[in-house]
């Protein structure tokens, strides 16, 4: 039976942060499925298919990572591919509050589930999504924060919000 392990998120950008947590996790597992999470009646400020398609970029030479996007519960999602660890990476002790809540609760609900931590990087814990997005909104360069290799330009919203 194949390990396999799903990283959820909004990915709204996937950014270094998120870049390291998958590729220390790839040793542990056969398989990584990065699991967009997509509401269909919030926006997001980046177009899902640009997120899709930069994962995809980040990880081109990658075997074991795989990009699929998802509505609703994680754990559904888990025991349609038949995985059974939830990957998810630590940055603050506010992420643990809340990260413990969802795995506990998970657990109690499907026990054959183990949600699995990483912590960040002492280098990547002020790293979100949330002040990504600003900086860009606002015309900064958020490229530091971005995985190599992505092209830039893309990346540019000139003060405009992008709707997916
Ligand atoms: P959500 O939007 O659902 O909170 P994100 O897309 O921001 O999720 O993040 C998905 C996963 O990546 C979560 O496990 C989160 O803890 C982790 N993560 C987010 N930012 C970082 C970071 N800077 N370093 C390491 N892991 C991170």
């Amino acid at each position: 039976m194949q390990n396999i392990a799903i990283f959820p998120g909004s990915f709204d950008p996937f950014h270094i942060g998120h870049e390291s947590i998958v590729r220390r996790a790839l040793p542990l597992f056969d398989k990584i499925i990065i699991m967009i999470g997509y509401n269909a009646n919030k926006k997001s400020f980046f177009p899902v298919e640009n997120r899709i398609k930069w994962i995809n970029q980040v990880f081109d030479k990658v075997e074991k990572i795989e990009v699929r996007l998802h509505e609703g519960l994680t754990v559904d999602f888990c025991k349609e591919v038949g995985a059974r660890y939830i990957l998810r990476g630590l940055r603050t002790s506010a992420d643990f509050e809340y990260e413990r809540a969802i795995a506990q609760i998970n657990k109690k609900m499907h026990p054959e589930i183990e949600t699995v931590f990483l912590l960040t990087l002492p280098e990547h814990t002020p790293i979100n999504a949330t002040i990504i997005r600003d900086i860009i909104f606002h015309g900064g360069d958020a490229s530091m924060f971005l995985p190599k290799g992505l092209n830039r330009e893309e990346f540019t919203i000139n003060g405009k919000k992008s709707n997916s």
